[in-house]
């Protein structure tokens, strides 16, 4: 690398015409490239970097000179397999990065190593959350543990879109073909699809979507304008062949709960719809510790359906959703959906790297293909606006971004196990018990801690589990019905009469929504309270 960055040679972009580019792979024997061109037959010119010896065919950019490359570090050499998938060749893949100076490469390779720390799959395993094996690729075995964090997610999502309007529904795993060609599915993204015959001959697919089932559902029984807006959420797992080589821990797997919903409304209901969608999804993030989030507009594409009026329409209400909260927003011109634009929300974690999470997509091509209607105030058959939504897309994903941003350490809501009771001696151990099980009846997820090990071994290994509150008992606290209560980030919070303790805890250990809705029913109650203005009745 060295030797090449101080010849300082020019690296050369040339735009060839197709048959030029592939002529000269074929005289460098470069079968891979040569199937790369072959598999782009509409391409007529391709754009080649020339490195002295060397021949690359990349879109672009790349420096104009080596110079350009002096701060760098070569970090990984692995195998990669062609096209990602096992069964193909292996192929030797070289690692790098390189910065503009000393500094900024020193701060990268520090995230690096930060990343590396957090790795979720690293975690999971120490934590005991979840694993994967060879017998299921690109499925998750959850453990208890995990499997709570799971669960607890879920239920306060549920709870959320309980307050916001939703219901919930629940849609078949596996579906016949013919739906997957009417939602067009079977057609575009068949080779990602499980799919089994059955013995009378039916084809069935696995859904890699929720949406056609969620149509159908719609679909069932006449709908009025009077039904509508209907926010239909749905936990649906989702099923998609990756392959193996892009499989990646929880980020990227084949089985996925989503947390989506469907949202029918009337094309007069589909502004307000969407700024509560944004308002919701932001809010959340929040909740989670995510404030610094990112939107991304994705707009018509050259190959569309629908006139230019409806895209209009469409596309103004989500931006107009943005502009009345006052939000920025980066727009991807061209970018969006054949059948609609498309809203992306982005997070950004604790390291600084960014994750799509979030999606508000408008759709017109289901609605359609689907012959969806209501019926108006006049009588009359008209199409309802679908709006497509996911907050944070997979929630399996979405777990491993929270362990990663949390480096393991998740909110004391969220964690599997809320608090730890230490005895510091042999005595102590049913005190100890006790009150584990105490706590646990004020449904705060408390085990107890009573091995014959020394109490700073035992702080040491429940501060590694990331348990956020270990509690410690000894001959003094079990006399004076006490506790002495520590935080896992190292706090001293004292020593506590045990209700006082519980009480701490407990309102530790609560989901952030829970206290936001006590809030909210105060307030309702107080409304309820308040003096209503005299009217006077008729006589
Ligand atoms: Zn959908």
């Amino acid at each position: 690398m060295k030797a090449l960055i101080n010849q300082e040679y020019d690296v050369i972009k040339q735009r060839l015409p197709r048959d030029e580019a592939l002529g000269i792979f074929r005289e460098r024997g470069e079968s891979y490239k040569q199937r790369l061109i072959e598999e782009m037959p509409d391409e007529q010119s391709l754009g080649l970097y020339f490195h002295q010896e060397y021949v690359d065919m990349c879109r672009g950019p790349h420096v104009p000179n080596t110079r350009f490359l002096k701060h760098f570090r070569l970090t990984k050499l692995s195998g990669a397999y062609w096209r990602g998938d096992a069964r193909n060749a292996q192929l030797q893949r070289i690692y790098g990065t390189a910065w503009a100076d000393r500094k900024a490469l020193k701060s990268h390779l520090k995230r690096l190593e930060e990343a590396e720390k957090r790795d979720h799959r690293r975690l999971g395993r120490q934590l005991g959350l979840f694993h994967f094996q060879e017998e299921a690729p690109g499925a998750v075995f959850w453990h208890p543990d995990g499997w709570k964090v799971l669960q607890t997610l879920i239920a306060y999502m549920r709870h959320r879109q309980q307050n916001s309007g939703y219901v919930e529904v629940n849609t078949p795993d596996m579906m016949d073909r013919g739906l997957w060609e009417t939602s067009g599915h079977w057609q575009n993204y068949q080779e990602h699809m499980f799919t089994t015959q059955t013995e009378d001959g039916r084809s069935l697919a696995l859904k890699p979507m929720n949406c056609p089932g969620s149509v159908l559902l719609f679909r069932h029984g006449l709908k009025s304008y009077r039904d509508l807006p209907i926010r239909m959420g749905e936990f649906g797992k989702v099923h998609r062949y990756e392959p193996s080589g892009a499989l990646h821990g929880l980020l990227r797997v084949r089985h996925f709960t989503q947390d989506d919903a469907h949202i029918y409304c009337t094309p007069e209901q589909m502004n307000d719809e969407c700024r509560q969608v944004v308002a919701l999804v932001l809010d959340i993030y929040r909740e989670f510790g995510f404030e610094d989030v990112r939107l991304k507009l994705s707009t018509r594409p050259e190959n569309r359906m629908g006139s230019e009026a409806v895209w209009d329409r469409l596309e103004n209400a989500l931006t107009a959703s943005l502009e009345t909260m006052g939000l920025d927003y980066q727009l991807n011109p061209g970018e969006g959906a054949f059948y609609g634009p498309k809203l992306e929300f982005v997070l950004r974690d604790a390291i600084g790297r960014d994750w799509q999470c979030g999606t508000l997509q408008v759709d017109m091509n289901l609605p359609e293909r689907f012959g969806l209607d209501y019926v108006d105030e006049q009588g009359q058959r008209q199409r309802p606006v679908m709006l497509h939504r996911a907050l944070f897309g997979s929630l399996e994903r979405f777990l491993g971004i929270l362990i990663e941003h949390h480096a393991g350490k998740l909110p004391a809501w969220l964690a599997p196990q809320q608090a730890v009771v230490m005895s510091i001696t042999e005595p102590q151990a049913d005190y100890a018990n006790t009150l584990a099980e105490t706590l646990c009846g004020a449904e705060i997820r408390a085990k107890a801690d009573v091995r014959n090990e020394k109490i700073g071994y035992k702080i040491r290994e429940q501060t590694l589990q990331r348990i956020p509150f270990l509690l410690i008992v000894g001959s003094r606290e079990a006399a004076e019905c006490k506790v002495t209560l520590r935080h896992r980030d190292g706090t001293d919070l004292g020593t506590l009469p045990v209700d006082e303790a519980i009480m701490l805890l407990a309102e530790h250990s609560r989901a952030p929504d829970i206290d936001a809705q006590r809030r909210e029913q105060a307030s309702r109650l107080e409304r309820l309270r308040a003096p209503t203005p005299a009217v006077e009745t008729p006589a």
